[in-house]
């Protein structure tokens, strides 16, 4: 199998960024022109917004004066009128696949799609997984939860890039190293917590991972994926390159794929996502420049079932713009953490993702693990915040070394944690995503 750089879609992904927007234009106006005569939700939502047509709401240029969706809005839309909600702009009868969402934050959403919208997932998502490896002929094993979940719309995905799925499932460790070892894929699709995981599962087992055959593990689902230490030690494991990918179920399931040159996801969407970069706390917008952070959102140029505009995705990130080695020329982020994650700490932002970031560099004394424990619950804590930081297999903490990383976190994050530090093994394993932060000693109501 050739796994040498290529690019699925040169003729969109190595577009001008201005013949892109020239593009945008033009689909923004129609989507608009849809979701008036289509959806009850944003005709409602734009109205009360002192839109009356789709004419008032003016250009893409102007979009900044439109209201964001969040997505509590679409999760009311759907109680108020069940089952898909007043949002749903499609006939019933156009519809192909309904998935829900895991409702991991929240009572679970539907996720009505037409066939052109799966069309469209397949190929925005054919982008992503391309970029960061995955090949036609080649045989990829995955561990994404891909039935009833937007994920299932991966086993299209693959199919249409012409790779042979071995679709494992979260949660079963015993029966992918069973596939590793007799089918042999080329690459593995899972999370970064799970590669970790499944590093150390064989290990213990006696298992050499990189030589079974591996030469490619393309990580999801959560940020981890394209920070330096923990590329690095999965990609010596394993024997692969690893390059990580982002999806957004309202959006694509898979949205954002790294290229070989691992400078961060590039922007898979072109002609059917609008991306917008925005300050979370002002809401308002910032320059999408190189190195500038701010929280992504998302209109959709194309969609027909389940269309939003100025979607809030809660991801924060920071962009890269400069020329990229692969010729792409589609902008770049890199995940930071999700709001949902984030506290304040005397008025600064503090992302669990960035803690665990910073900490990792204490590698090979560390093994990566950490929990925070907070005081309370709520965004809003107190300093310093308590950290549990676990120790690698076979080294003992010094004196002086929690406060070490302590000064490192305070020096890069601005803000002050308490380290504690406990014996290898000692903080959970995931087969999914990694819980960074833990208020069970708090009780419920704490
Ligand atoms: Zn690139």
């Amino acid at each position: 199998v050739d796994i040498s750089p290529g690019i699925f879609r040169p003729d969109v992904e190595c577009r001008p960024p201005e013949q892109q927007r020239t593009r945008d234009r033009a689909r923004y106006r129609t989507q608009l022109d849809y979701l008036f005569a289509h959806s009850a939700f944003y005709r409602r939502k734009l109205n009360e917004a002192g839109f009356a047509d789709a004419a008032s709401c003016g250009e893409l240029d102007d979009i900044q004066a439109l209201p964001f969706t969040e997505k509590d809005e679409i999760r009311k839309s759907q109680a108020d009128h069940p089952a898909l909600g007043d949002h749903l702009a499609a006939p019933r009868e156009n519809l192909v696949r309904i998935f829900s969402t895991s409702g991991t934050t929240g009572d679970p959403c539907y996720m009505p799609l037409t066939k052109n919208d799966l069309a469209m997932w397949t190929e925005i998502s054919s982008r992503s997984y391309f970029a960061t490896g995955i090949r036609a002929g080649m045989t990829v094993a995955s561990t994404y939860n891909a039935g009833p979940f937007v994920a299932g719309a991966a086993l299209e995905t693959l199919a249409s890039l012409g790779t042979c799925h071995i679709p494992v499932g979260t949660g079963n460790t015993e029966r992918l190293i069973r596939a590793l070892q007799l089918i042999g894929p080329e690459a593995l699709m899972c999370t970064p917590s799970y590669a970790a995981y499944l590093a150390e599962q064989l290990a213990e087992r006696g298992i050499a991972a990189d030589r079974l055959g591996l030469r490619r593990i393309s990580v999801a689902g959560e940020p981890g994926g394209g920070e330096a230490q923990i590329r690095t030690r999965l990609e010596a494991a394993f024997g692969v390159k690893l390059c990580e990918a982002m999806g957004i179920g309202d959006i694509s399931i898979s949205l954002w794929g790294e290229c070989d040159a691992q400078q961060g996801m590039h922007f898979s969407g072109g002609d059917f996502v609008h991306v917008e970069l925005i300050d979370a706390d002002s809401g308002q917008p910032v320059p999408i420049t190189d190195g500038a952070t701010g929280e992504l959102v998302y209109t959709a140029l194309q969609r027909e079932a389940a269309p939003v505009l100025r979607f809030r995705s809660r991801d924060h990130v920071v962009c890269h713009t400069a020329a990229c080695a692969c010729g792409r020329t589609t902008m770049r982020v890199r995940c930071i953490g999700r709001t949902d994650d984030m506290f304040i700490v005397r008025g600064v932002n503090v992302f669990p993702s960035a803690i665990r970031s910073v900490v990792a560099e204490f590698a090979p004394r560390v093994s990566g693990a950490i929990s925070l424990r907070p005081a309370r619950r709520g965004v809003r804590q107190e300093p310093p915040l308590p950290l549990v930081v676990e120790m690698a297999q076979g080294h003992e903490p010094g004196a002086g070394f929690a406060a070490e990383i302590e000064q490192a976190i305070r020096a890069r994050l601005v803000a002050a944690t308490r380290v504690e530090l406990v014996a290898f093994g000692s903080l959970p394993r995931s087969e999914y995503k990694t819980k960074l932060v833990d208020f069970g000693h708090i009780g419920r109501e704490g």
